[in-house]
């Protein structure tokens, strides 16, 4: 592909020449190109032309540490010296892994037997799917495989987390999702709740209608529930008020496993260590990546209940070995960036950081519901979603075509603030080292671009 002539040979036109990127529109890009970010410090990272934005999305809702923290540098590059890589393929460990392992057993929500380490929250999640499958094979129930999650959810990308994602564009011409994978209601009051509805009335018929589900399909099919604590990608949706209380008295019911998708919730995001203690939930099976290491590095961990484990045990002795890993899973390197990231997390006290701060963010956002774009402010921590709409009365949203949005952040972008647009709602997933001053002139700057967009 030739770049448009007037970005010569720059570091955008060799973008658009040689670069397939994801999650971008591909023909698009052909003529937008990208926005080459070069530097960070501290909240702000720096683009090739030597503009500065703040990072209102944390990267994508990931360096909670910020872009400059020398002690995630150090530790990766102290343990690049000692063993730049290890396994623990076929009974083979290294201490990284094996400290890491422990300490986020002892971090768990609920009690967690094991951490089982891969590369991405993707990895993670298809993990977690393979395990519950095995699981139902070990205890001799190999019909108990299907697996629920939600409209709007976002769980990754390869075959099976792509499957359980429930956004078109993640299914359409991926000929996804594949077979046992099915979608219940995506717990958003305001866009689905009925006229009149409380949030406890709709939390209630979404957990009427998760039931209804299980029974259609048969409860001895049904091995699992995956769920983000707030929904991320799909728009930054938090669940309705009793909304996982009535969804797991369900999933008791008929013995349906939960599965908590802590990718981007956990480590501190929702105000406490772990989304699924903002929202009473109690996992069988917990993923987390992201700010696990604060993207410095990759790096993904499952944590598997006792039951889980056991079954595992009994399953591997059966045949032979627990045939699941990857290379790269648990990479040294990266386990050494988490143990240092969870370290700086806990002497800084991050979760209550964010709670002091999530006011301040929180209760600026939700004075722009007087703006006439904006239908919902919502969010929890330091998450939040800001949904623009056509008409305040009716709740109409605009015409997908016509991006406001992705207006709004393009505005954004010249005022010096990196947003997300998504469907019609701006996400906001700041590092969660932000400073009040910092996180007032984010804010400030994404008004600006709310005025520009009106
Ligand atoms: N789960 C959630 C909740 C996510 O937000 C993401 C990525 O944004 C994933 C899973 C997939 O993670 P990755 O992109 O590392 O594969």
């Amino acid at each position: 592909m030739q770049a448009p002539a007037h970005l010569g040979n720059s570091a955008a036109s060799r973008d658009i020449a040689y670069h397939l990127h994801p999650y971008t529109n591909a023909k698009a890009h052909e003529s937008v190109g990208p926005l080459v970010i070069s530097g960070g410090k501290g909240v702000t990272v720096t683009d090739d032309t030597g503009k500065s934005y703040i990072e209102g999305v944390a990267g994508l809702w990931c360096t909670s540490l910020g872009f400059d923290e020398p002690r995630l540098v150090d530790a990766a590059i102290a343990q690049m010296r000692k063993l730049p890589f290890y396994h623990a393929f076929a009974h083979k460990s290294h201490e990284p892994a094996i400290d890491l392992a422990e300490k986020l057993v002892a971090l768990a929500p609920v009690p967690m037997s094991k951490a089982f380490f891969a590369c991405s929250g993707s990895e993670a999640n298809d993990t977690a799917i393979k395990l519950v499958w095995y699981y139902n094979n070990a205890l001799g129930r190999p019909e108990k495989k299907k697996i629920i999650a939600r409209t709007k959810a976002y769980h990754g990308v390869t075959v099976a987390a792509a499957s359980l994602t429930g956004l078109p564009n993640c299914h359409r011409d991926f000929d996804l999702p594949i077979a046992r994978v099915l979608h219940t209601d995506c717990p958003h009051y305001y866009r689905f709740g009925q006229d009149g509805e409380t949030e406890e009335q709709f939390a209630t018929r979404l957990a009427d209608n998760l039931e209804a589900l299980i029974l259609r399909e048969g409860p001895e099919t049904v091995a699992a529930f995956f769920a983000e604590p707030v929904m991320g990608a799909g728009g930054v949706i938090p669940p309705p008020a009793t909304y996982f209380e009535k969804v797991q008295a369900v999933l008791a019911k008929y013995d349906v496993l939960l599965v908590a998708d802590e990718v981007i919730c956990g480590y501190g995001r929702t105000g406490n260590m772990w989304g699924s203690q903002t929202y009473g939930m109690r996992p069988d099976i917990l993923t987390s990546a992201k700010a696990l290491t604060s993207a410095y590095l990759p790096l993904s961990a499952v944590l598997v209940s006792d039951a889980i484990y056991k079954a595992c045990v009994a399953e591997s002795e059966k045949i032979g070995v627990f045939g699941h890993g990857f290379t790269y899973g648990g990479h040294p390197v990266s386990c050494a960036v988490a143990l240092e990231t969870l370290k700086i997390y806990e002497e800084r006290d991050i979760v209550a950081r964010v709670r002091d701060l999530s006011p301040r963010m929180q209760g600026t956002l939700r004075r722009y519901l007087d703006h006439p774009l904006v239908g919902e402010v919502r969010g929890v921590g330091l998450i939040a979603g800001v949904e623009l709409v056509a008409d305040k009365a009716t709740k109409q949203p605009f015409d997908p075509k016509l991006n406001v949005a992705g207006k709004l952040v393009a505005f954004a972008h010249q005022h010096g603030a990196i947003l997300r647009p998504i469907g019609d709602t701006v996400g906001f997933s700041p590092p969660l080292v932000i400073n009040e001053g910092e996180l007032d002139e984010l804010l400030a700057r994404f008004g600006k671009a709310l005025d520009d967009t009106a």
